[in-house]
Parts: C-alpha cells; sequence; structure tokens
C-alpha cells in the first residue's frame, strides 16, 4: 500500500506494521525521502543517521516472530541533547562538535528496548537556551508553515520534524517550555511531564531542576502512548519518581482559567482563539471557572534567576578538559578561557554570566534566594487551585504562548522580547506539573496559515487529566 504520512500516527504505523500492510523499512524509507524533499528549506535536522534501514530491518525482524510493542518500527527524531550512545551529540554547540555519547539515555534506552527507530538528531537552540530555534550553532530552522518564521524553541527541530512529516515523533527537553512553545508554533502536541517522571539520565543538563525530557506527536494519544513507555522509575536519576499507579479520573472536569495573568501582552489573535477554544469545551461538557494564582506573574522573573543559576553551575564541566572542543594555551586557565571563548555562543554566555552573577556573594540573597522563596509561593498558589478547600479545579488552561510564531530575527536583538514567549509555560517547569500543549486552530496571515495553541496544566503526576481533556479538543477517541 502507499503509505499516506499525513494521515498516520503511532497507533495507525503501528496497526499497519502488525498487519504486514507495509514493513518498518518502507516507512522509515517514506520518512527519508520526505525529509530529502522538506529539510533544505526547514532544517529540522543536524543529522540524519546512516544507520536508519538497519534499524528498521532489525523491527522487521521482530515484527516477523510477532514479538512487536506499539514502537517496534516507529520513526522517531530525537533532540541533539539527549545522547545514544555511539553518535554524535552536540546540544548544537560548537563547544561539542563531534562528540559522540558515551551511554544511552534513560528514555533511549527504553525506547531501544521497545525497538522505535531514530531517524536522527534535530537541531535546537544552544544548550536549550532560547526560544526560536535561532540560537544554533548549526544554522537556524524554519517553520514548516510559514519558512520565513521560527519554529519556536528550544526543540525546534523536533517540532517543525514532525509538522513536516519529517518523523512520526520525536522527544524534546523542556526547561520552561521547550517542548511546549515549539509544539504550538508548529501545529503540533507536546507534553512536559510531571518532573520526575521522565528520567534526566542522559540529558545534557541545561536547569536541573526544572528539565524534563518529553514528546512531540500529532495527536494527544501518541504523546500518551510515549509517555506510558518512557515514565519508568530510573535508578540513576536521583530526581526519578517511584513507580507508581495512575488514576484515572472519571468524574466531570471543571477547567480553572487565571483571567488575570492573560491580560499580560496575549495578541488579539492568540486571545480570540483562546475564548473560542473555552466555548468549544464547554459544549463538549467542562465547566469552568476563574481561579487565581497570586504569585505566578513573578514565574518569569523566577525562571530568569534560577535557570541561569543552574545552567551556569552545570556548563562548567565544559572546559575543553572533559569533553568536545579544545583550544591550545599555554596555561591551563589559558586553555579554559579560549575554549569557552570559542565554544560557547552569545546566548549561552549571557546566561552563564547572568548566572555566575545572581550565586555570587552579596548578590545571593538578594536574588537566587529570594527567587527559590518565591518559587515555593508559586507552587503553593497552585496546590491550593487543585487541592485546597475553595474553588477547586481539575486542570488550568492558558494559552501556550502569548503570541503565534514570529518572524525570523525579529527578537534576536532583544533578549527580553524572546524570553517574553514563555510567559505561559514557565510556571508548570517551576512547580514541576504536567502541562500539555495542544493546537487548537490557526489565523491567517499573507495567505499562510499559521497554528496557534492552548496549554493545559494538571496536579502533579495527573497526566491522565490533560490527555482526557487534550482529546476530547481534539476529538481523538
Ligand atoms: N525559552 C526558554 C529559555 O530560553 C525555555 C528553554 C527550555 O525550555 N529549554 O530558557
Amino acid at each position: 500500500m502507499t503509505i499516506d504520512l499525513a494521515q498516520l500516527s503511532i497507533r495507525k504505523a503501528h496497526d499497519h506494521l502488525s498487519k504486514k500492510d507495509f514493513s518498518a523499512r518502507e516507512l522509515a524509507q517514506a520518512y527519508l525521502r520526505s525529509i530529502e524533499k522538506k529539510d533544505a528549506d526547514v532544517h529540522a535536522y543536524i543529522e540524519i543517521y546512516d544507520d536508519v534501514l538497519l534499524q528498521a530491518d532489525k523491527a522487521d525482524e521482530r515484527i516477523a516472530l510477532g514479538e512487536a510493542d506499539m514502537l517496534t518500527g516507529i520513526p522517531i527524531a530525537i533532540k541533539d541533547n539527549i545522547l545514544i550512545a555511539g553518535k554524535k551529540v552536540s546540544a548544537a554547540s560548537k563547544i561539542l562538535e563531534n562528540y559522540h555519547a558515551t551511554y544511552d539515555a534513560h528514555v533511549i534506552e527504553l525506547l531501544k528496548k521497545a525497538g522505535a527507530v531514530f531517524l536522527g538528531r534535530t537541531n535546537m537552540d544552544e544548550f536549550a537556551m532560547g526560544g526560536s530555534t535561532e540560537h544554533s550553532a548549526y544554522g537556524i530552522t524554519h517553520n514548516p508553515h510559514d519558512f520565513s518564521r521560527v519554529p519556536g524553541g528550544s526543540s525546534g527541530g523536533s517540532a517543525a520534524a514532525v509538522a513536516m512529516d519529517g518523523a512520526l515523533a520525536a522527544l524534546g527537553s523542556d526547561t520552561g517550555g521547550s517542548v511546549r512553545q515549539p509544539a504550538s508554533f508548529c501545529g503540533v502536541v507536546g507534553l512536559k511531564p510531571t518532573y520526575g517522571n521522565f528520567s534526566r539520565s542522559g540529558l545534557i543538563a541545561m536547569g536541573s531542576s526544572l528539565d524534563q525530557i518529553g514528546p512531540i506527536t500529532k495527536t494527544v494519544a501518541d504523546a500518551e502512548i510515549l509517555f506510558r513507555q518512557l515514565r519508568v522509575h530510573d535508578p540513576k536519576d536521583s530526581t526519578s519518581l517511584a513507580a507508581y499507579e495512575e488514576k484515572k479520573s472519571t468524574e466531570k472536569l471543571t477547567i480553572g482559567i487565571p483571567y488575570d495573568f492573560l491580560e499580560k501582552g496575549v495578541d488579539p489573535a492568540v486571545r480570540k482563539n483562546f475564548d473560542e477554544s473555552v466555548k468549544k469545551l464547554e459544549s463538549a461538557g467542562y465547566a469552568f471557572v476563574s481561579v487565581s494564582l497570586p504569585h505566578v506573574e513573578h514565574s518569569l522573573a523566577i525562571y530568569y534567576i534560577l535557570m541561569p543559576a543552574e545552567a551556569s553551575t552545570n556548563l562548567a564541566r565544559f572546559d575543553g578538559v572533559r569533553y568536545g572542543l579544545r583550544a591550545d594555551a599555554p596555561t591551563l586557565l589559558a586553555q579554559y578561557v579560549k575554549t569557552r571563548g570559542r565554544g560557547f555562543g552569545a546566548e549561552v554566555k549571557r546566561r552563564i554570566m547572568l548566572g555566575n552573577y545572581v550565586l555570587s556573594s552579596g548578590y545571593y540573597d538578594a536574588y537566587y534566594n529570594k527567587a527559590n522563596a518565591l518559587r515555593s509561593l508559586v507552587a503553593k498558589d497552585f496546590d491550593t487551585v487543585f487541592n485546597g478547600n475553595g474553588v477547586r479545579v481539575h486542570a488550568i488552561m492558558t494559552p501556550t504562548a502569548p503570541t503565534p510564531a514570529f518572524p525570523i530575527g525579529a527578537r534576536m536583538a532583544d533578549p527580553l522580547q524572546m524570553y517574553l514567549a514563555d510567559i505561559f509555560t514557565v510556571p508548570a517547569n517551576i512547580v514541576g506539573i504536567p502541562a500539555l500543549a495542544v493546537p487548537s486552530g490557526t489565523m491567517v496571515e499573507s495567505g499562510k496559515n499559521i497554528p496557534l495553541g492552548i496549554q493545559f496544566m494538571g496536579p502533579h503526576r495527573r497526566e491522565d487529566i490533560l490527555f482526557r481533556i487534550g482529546k476530547s479538543f481534539l476529538g481523538e477517541s
């Protein structure tokens, strides 16, 4: 049968593979052809692996033996900050050019066990710092819906790959919105799991108390499939959650909207689409209430203190001795300085400086400690709304980003403008709760359909609620 990539989901591909309508090799070839055709314009990938068909053949052997898993033979793209043993991984940085991973990330181990096929590594903002994929040492990625716009970031390559049918699904990482915001800009689904649900072992660290790997897919059901496969306790990550039984919600759900928070610089087209999305869910039987999250407006400030603090510490290991690039110099100190000066891009350097500043004695109390204290107040706000004695909701809804995908170059000169794109996504990372971004339609500009998105946040470990709402919003069974 001819393979229509636009119609495929993981579940459908799995059914076809099981019925032998096509083989894993044919499926992988179809994706490789699609990438060949489209990636010259989009540049979602930094590298396509040379063993894709070999991996697919192994999957076919497994299918022939009747031992196929849901993910056996499913072509997946991997963000360039997740380790696959023996393959290059660079976090889109010059400092890790030609670095080869020495072990598999935990999520990769699980995907390998399931027989998934890795197509290649996707472009991203260097060390996941950015919201547009323009901060990559390997060129920018274009939005597949309009090449003049950014795909979002930092997992812009992963989102663009899925949106252009250059992968059936992808993995990204989300420290402050890097799975959800590009998913929204590219019109696909993105999940940031509860902190600790996916192991961070083998993820190149940015902000360790905020980082989570997350799936980017075409449907909510597919995000759920990947979530179930990858939500496995890992003793190698001390923050990995212990195994637990997932709850199942059957009751009528109430969704909270923090209306005060939505006043913050939201584009009128985004707001209109958001209000229409609420109406759509209302007619599907969901109840809505207005909720107040008094400290959430500080989330962006908290994030841009804690994240650079953690990132500057994590990036201290790139010293030219242990990994990747090494610039020769007469003394060890000069070697550090030269290597880091050459290896890191402007945005990474900016954050290292910010991080060192807020952690330095004299400023530590004024910034780092204060941000930490505020972090717990934001967490308390959410806890009150989810579990308190007053108005209680099952989920909270916001737009995913305050604007649609912006033009390439528009925010590069103004980092603060770039940071504003994260206003609705950072709270979930600060609090550690799960959040799901789903496409909510498009707006038309210059004859192009530009995707818009909405986000649902839920209580800790209640991804089930988010999947339920997301599926009913998109009309999935
Ligand atoms: N855009 C945010 C930042 O620049 C989020 C990054 C991320 O989630 N990795 O920090």
